[in-house]
C-alpha cells in the first residue's frame, strides 16, 4: 500500500525505533507512548484490520506474538506484566488501518480499558 504509514516502515522509507525485525515482521517504539515501554509488532505485508485476517494468516498472527514476547523480555516487563492490544475499526480507537499489535508494560493496567 503505497501511502500506509507502517507499509512505508516495512519497506525502510520511514525509520522508525526498531526493537526487532525478520522477513516478515517488525517492532518499533510508539511515538506517542502511553506507558513506559510502548511499541508496535507489524506484518510487513499489508492487512488493514484483524477483520482482513484470513486462514492463511494463523502463522504470520503468532509470529506477531512471538516478536512481542521476545521483545517484552528483552525490555525487562515480561515478569511485572505487560498488556498486548490489537484494535479494530474505529470504535475501538484504530487509527493506522494496518494492523499492529500494541504492547504496553511498565506500569499497573487497569481493566476494563476505556
Ligand atoms: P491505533 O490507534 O490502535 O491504530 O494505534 C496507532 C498507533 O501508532 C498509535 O499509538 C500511534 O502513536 C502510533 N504511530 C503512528 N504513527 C507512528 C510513527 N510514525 N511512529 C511510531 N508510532 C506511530
Amino acid at each position: 500500500m503505497a501511502d500506509c504509514i507502517f507499509c512505508k516502515m516495512a519497506r525502510g522509507e520511514i525509520q522508525p525505533d526498531i526493537v526487532y525485525e525478520d522477513d516478515e515482521v517488525l517492532a518499533f517504539r510508539d511515538m506517542n507512548p502511553q506507558a513506559p515501554t510502548h511499541f508496535l509488532v507489524i506484518p510487513r505485508r499489508h492487512i488493514a484490520t484483524t477483520n482482513d485476517l484470513e486462514a492463511g494468516d494463523t502463522e504470520l498472527v503468532g509470529k506477531l506474538y512471538l516478536a512481542a514476547r521476545q521483545v517484552a523480555t528483552a525490555e525487562g516487563i515480561a515478569e511485572r506484566g505487560y498488556r498486548m492490544v490489537m484494535n479494530c475499526n474505529p470504535e475501538a480507537g484504530q487509527s493506522v488501518y494496518h494492523i499492529h499489535l500494541h504492547v504496553l508494560g511498565g506500569r499497573p493496567m487497569n481493566w476494563p480499558p476505556g
